[in-house]
């Protein structure tokens, strides 16, 4: 497929840019300390080289009031400005890319005491009630809006995207719900609409008419006492007026209760609302959330959805996204999976973000491949996640690699994690992986299982990548023929039974029974079914209907042994949904439980208090986490044969994708 309409320029005010793609705003965690301003270059410079229309950086606070965090990244000085020439002379240098520094104020969203909103009201996901800012500081802090353009246009930024929407500052001056003002910034829609006009405004007559200012305007709040779309259209034709030449599309507030990135999220999903924002205004206007491909944005742009495509985190997973969509070679697209594990995850625990499926984003320097002057044969024993990605690596340096595979398919519990609703992508990866394997000369044997050592003889090497094997506990019972692992569920494809009890409660328990209640509404993952399930409703004010009770069919009960909440190893910006979707279908957990026996129609537990309680059962889930499956170690040990473990084979506790793909790469880089 040609990706026409994507590789189309677009003047966006008076600069031509060159392609529709978008990498849209998404913090690193290298933002926040200039010592990283090097390191922060590499990374903007790799997606820069393959041609990417609008690079758009990580939020940066006009002050020190509107920082995320005590020390977050603040863009105010001249000394900023100056360590930033390089990185825009640099990106700049590699391609056709504008970049635009994004400028975030936090507001009542801020991590620290001193948090400033439109009213002194406290948001559900933050400890600090902010201080209700006075009129005379509304007026400095657009100044300091003002400043922080001007310092970003001398830093050699082509323009800056106002952060509007996700329910930072802006948009608490524009929502009635954050603004209970009764000044000029308050009450009536034109006063709440007057800090963002205002910001506009005043930084346009500054920074003249070259500079690109793009706008983040909240088109769908996922609140149900969000704006409506009166409003917010008056309020886009307003931002335009006042000299925005971008609107880019922000959807949901931190703090709504619908996934809106999560991956459960269909491709696009939002795409249609951008559509009737394209149509109250002249200007272009960006279309964002879950566009992880190329046909995606190319159908976006042909429905006449949007001018330009912005994705984040795709970029994480592939900086060559865009010079691989030109040449069209998407298979060879590494794809996001949407699981923000190793972005999101890690920026919400103050730690840099980096990617699942590419452990290298943000540390590029650090791991650039070279080819090495020492071809070996290698033999990789498993074609799960870690096997496929250790042989990528060592194809990519110039080595031989032959891999082994019991089963006859690649991916181990990664195929089956694809199997569960929202997580198709997965499988997206797979496809991905084993196709580039293909593709560098590495060659795959299914249905082959290496048991002795000596079937490796003629290798130099041998990376073992056998995995993990679900852990069956020991409990009365459970070789009854309606108990089985979950791997066997998923397996089948197919379940019957009413009161469902599963052994254990971690992520693949939640996943398992996700998977249950969706296959037994027969809910899949279309936009229409997406939107049904979370009471989304665009044309109600805020887009949202309340949806407090899921009807189910089902009587599903989760169980563990120790005090750990349920999911306890789900991400910290996903667990929530997994967790609020269990209950909404009134998905019972107990912990804090001692199993005594399966029979053919109930579980017997002992509680936390000591008393003995039958669950009825007619199907019984064993999810008990996973035990490393390594026979292949003492044999090569005994020949005295190089290996390397890696992945479930080495670690099967509480290991998940993230460590075993980061486990082949830094075994791999060093062979
Ligand atoms: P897990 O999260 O470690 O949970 C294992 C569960 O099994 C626990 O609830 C544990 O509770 C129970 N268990 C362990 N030994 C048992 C025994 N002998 N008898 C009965 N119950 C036992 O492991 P997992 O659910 O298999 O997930 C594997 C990894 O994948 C984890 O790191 C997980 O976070 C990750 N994962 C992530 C996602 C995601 O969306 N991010 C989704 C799925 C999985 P008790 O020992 O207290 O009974
Ligand atoms: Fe995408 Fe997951 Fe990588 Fe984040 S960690 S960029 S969500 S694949």
């Amino acid at each position: 497929m040609n990706y026409l309409k994507t590789f189309e320029k677009l003047k966006v005010g008076t600069q031509l840019i060159d392609n529709r793609i978008v990498m849209g705003s998404m913090h690193t965690g290298l933002e926040d300390d200039l010592s990283n301003i090097n390191q922060l270059t590499e990374y903007f410079v790799e997606r820069a080289k393959s041609g990417v229309g609008i690079i758009i950086t990580g939020g940066y606070s006009p002050n020190r009031l509107g920082r995320l965090t005590p020390f977050a990244g603040t863009f105010n000085s001249q000394k900023i400005a100056i360590a930033h020439k390089t990185l825009t002379a640099q990106v700049h240098a590699a391609g056709p890319s504008k970049i635009l520094l994004q400028l975030l104020h936090a507001g009542r969203y801020s991590y620290h005491p001193f948090s400033v909103s439109a009213s002194r009201i406290k948001s559900p996901i933050t400890p600090f009630t902010p201080f209700a800012l006075p009129g005379w500081m509304v007026k400095s802090t657009i100044n300091d809006f003002v400043k922080s353009s001007l310092l970003a246009q001398q830093a050699g930024y082509n323009g800056v995207e106002i952060m509007g929407s996700e329910g930072y500052f802006i948009h608490q001056f524009f929502s009635p719900r954050t603004n209970k003002r009764s000044d000029e910034w308050g009450g009536s829609l034109e006063n709440r609409c007057r800090l963002g006009v205002e910001i506009i405004q005043q930084i346009r007559e500054k920074v003249g008419p070259d500079f690109i200012l793009a706008f983040r305007i909240p088109i769908l709040d996922l609140l149900t006492d969000g704006s409506s779309w009166d409003d917010i259209a008056y309020y886009a034709k307003k931002i335009q007026a006042a000299g925005a030449n971008l609107l880019n599309s922000g959807i949901g507030w931190h703090e709504s209760r619908v996934p809106t990135i999560g991956s459960m999220v269909p491709h696009a999903a939002f795409s249609s609302v951008t559509k009737d924002l394209k149509m109250v205004v002249d200007i272009p206007v960006i279309a964002s959330n879950r566009f992880n491909e190329p046909e995606q944005i190319e159908k976006a742009l042909s429905e006449s959805c949007a001018d330009m495509i912005s994705m984040a985190r795709p970029f994480l997973a592939d900086p060559a996204f865009v010079e691989k969509a030109r040449n069209n070679k998407s298979l060879q697209i590494n794809p996001c999976i949407a699981c923000n594990q190793a972005c999101l995850d890690h920026i919400f625990s103050q730690k840099r973000a980096s990617c699942l499926v590419n452990p290298t984003a943000c540390e590029e320097k650090k791991w650039t491949l070279t080819k090495t002057m020492d071809s070996k044969k290698i033999a990789v024993v498993g074609a799960g996640v870690a096997g496929l990605n250790a042989a990528l690596v060592l194809l990519k340096k110039g080595h031989q690699v032959s891999i082994y595979e019991a089963g006859s398919e690649v991916g181990g519990q990664f195929q089956l994690a694809g199997l569960i609703p929202g997580k198709k992508d997965y499988l997206k990866s797979l496809l991905h992986w084993s196709s580039e394997i293909k593709r560098l000369g590495g060659i795959i044997h299914f249905n082959t299982k290496i048991q002795e050592a000596h079937e490796l003889q003629n290798y130099d090497h041998v990376i073992i990548s056998t995995g993990v094997k679900p852990r069956i506990p020991q409990i009365p019972g459970l070789d009854l023929s309606h108990v089985i692992t979950y791997e066997k569920l998923l397996k089948a494809n197919t379940f019957s039974g009413k009161n469902i009890v599963i052994i254990g409660a971690g992520g693949i328990a939640v996943d398992v029974a996700t998977y249950l209640l969706h296959r037994s509404a027969k809910i899949d993952t279309s936009i229409p079914d997406f939107y049904k399930h979370w009471g989304i409703e665009t044309k109600l004010a805020g887009g949202l209907k309340k949806i407090s009770r899921i009807e189910t069919d089902l009587n599903i009960t989760l169980l563990q042994r120790s005090d750990r909440s349920l999911g306890k190893g789900l991400g910290k910006t996903t667990g929530w949904i997994h967790r609020l979707d269990l209950k909404k279908h009134g998905v019972k957990f107990i912990n804090q439980i001692e199993y005594k026996k399966i029979t053919s129609e109930f579980i017997e537990i002992q509680t936390r208090k000591g008393d003995i309680q039958r669950l009825p059962a007619d199907l019984v889930i064993v999810c008990a986490g996973q035990e490393s499956q390594k026979d292949l170690v003492s044999k090569l040990e005994e020949t005295k044969k190089p290996y390397s473990l890696i992945g479930g084979a080495h670690h099967a506790g509480e290991l998940d994708a993230k460590k075993a793909i980061k486990d082949a790469f830094e075994v791999s880089f060093k062979i």
